[in-house]
């Protein structure tokens, strides 16, 4: 095999090869197979069989294949030796995902249905257009997001009554029970991109209450009696659903609050959570981690979340989470996850920006940053409460003699592990 062609199928040079190469090494992988087929079979081995290399025959993938795929998932084109068996996928990647487009926006979708793994939690990427409104409205689940990128209006209406408003920017949180109405637009200078996440792994975004479908599916006398208005002054009502559609920008929100306001006063609610201003819950050599929970967010009695950094290199250590699954969304970074199934069973799968991943509560997993630039991801949780545990402070708060028995390691090596929860290990 020529250096060339050898240096595609190394894990060095198949990521680092260019999109134009990988567009040739289809043939090259032919003709490497080829020059493969050729060469004789080696004598039977003695001992155990090496695991295949990536250079190897065993590993070589001379049929159809989508390059640029395998580039970004390496660890599904050749798994870790410690892969074994059958364990359900757990990643979704939302640029696959159906994008609903509208004027003013889009919004696109990761439910049960695109991820038959995550039974408790849904999630929704929506753009919305400087002045784009997600329209007035309310679900059976409830609503916790994540601001992505720019700045965003909400409003809502409290169980007493009372109006909230507030202009929330990027790192933000907010958080709507069920039944609670609200909406989302998008302000200057460039709209925003937030993730929803709902309590429910059945929730769609296209089974909600919208107040324009709701008045156009009321005979207009129900309406016209309802409001003790003329049943002519209602005849330019919506025919059907806005659900996201293109408004002036709103102007100062000050001047929102106090027309909302009314005789009741505002809600005493603080519906949104400001992350920025947050002090880090655990700062770490190798990254940081802010939890939030209804401890500190106390309206969210029903997502707990972490807001996970790993430095190049870094880990968030080997852990499992008692009391939920997890559901996790990429920000930034790349990554790789391990997920170990029980019964011998483990899958190690790839992650980058825009993905979903997801771990049935008590399995243990770890987030390794694969990349050269911080690796940041939400960790979401159906619980009012973050919970998890961390394998070295298993084993350090353990008799060490019984530790010793099963690990077959020595006393200095299990000595020099953390003593206590470290969520992220540097390298
Ligand atoms: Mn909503
Ligand atoms: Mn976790």
């Amino acid at each position: 095999m020529s250096d060339e062609k050898k240096d595609i199928f190394t894990r060095r040079g198949f990521l680092g090869t260019g999109s134009a190469a990988l567009a040739a090494a289809g043939m090259l992988s032919a003709k490497v197979a080829a020059a493969q087929a050729q060469q004789p079979y080696p004598a039977k081995e003695e001992g155990p069989k090496p695991y295949p290399t990536k250079d190897s025959r065993s590993a070589s993938a001379p049929g159809p294949g989508n390059q640029v795929l395998d580039e970004q998932n390496p660890d599904s084109f050749l798994p870790p030796q410690t892969d074994a068996g059958g364990v359900q996928t757990f990643k979704y990647p939302f640029g696959i995902s159906h994008k609903r487009m509208q004027q003013g926006g889009w919004s696109r979708e990761v439910t049960i249905r695109e991820m038959a793994i995550s039974k408790t939690i849904a999630g929704v990427d929506m753009r919305l257009t400087a002045g784009g409104i997600r329209e007035l409205h309310w679900h059976t689940a409830a609503e916790w997001a994540f601001m992505l990128y720019g700045n965003a209006r909400i409003t809502g209406l409290d169980a007493e009554g009372k109006s909230f408003v507030t202009d929330i920017t990027e790192g933000d949180l907010w958080y709507f029970p069920t039944g609670i109405p609200h909406s989302i637009q998008g302000l200057n200078p460039d709209g925003c991109e937030f993730l929803l996440v709902f309590d429910d792994g059945n929730f769609s975004e296209y089974e909600t209450v919208l107040l324009t479908d709701w008045m156009a599916h009321t005979p207009h006398d129900v309406l016209a009696k309802n409001f003790g208005v003329s049943k002519q002054s209602l005849e330019t009502l919506p025919k059907k659903e806005k659900f996201i559609f293109q408004a002036a920008v709103p102007g100062p929100v000050a001047a929102d609050q106090k027309s909302t306001a009314g005789s009741l006063g505002l809600s005493p609610v603080d519906f949104a959570f400001r992350t920025t201003q947050q002090a880090v819950t655990k700062r770490t050599k190798g990254g940081e981690v802010r939890i939030v929970d209804s401890s500190n967010f106390k309206v969210s009695t029903t997502i707990a979340a972490a807001i996970v950094t790993v430095h190049p290199g870094g880990i968030r250590e080997l852990h499992w989470h008692p009391n939920a699954d997890e559901w996790q969304y990429y920000i930034s970074g790349s990554g790789r996850m391990t997920v170990f199934a029980t019964g011998g069973r483990a899958r190690t799968m790839d992650f980058q920006a825009g993905d979903v991943g997801y771990i049935q509560k008590t399995l243990p997993h770890y987030v390794e940053n694969t990349g050269t630039t911080d690796l940041k991801f939400l960790e979401m949780f159906k619980s009012n409460f973050y919970q998890d545990l961390a394998l070295s402070e298993w084993l350090t708060h353990t008799p060490s003699q019984l530790v010793l028995a099963h690990l077959d390691i020595d006393k200095a090596t299990l000595d020099a592990m953390p003593k206590d929860e470290v969520p992220v290990m540097p390298k």
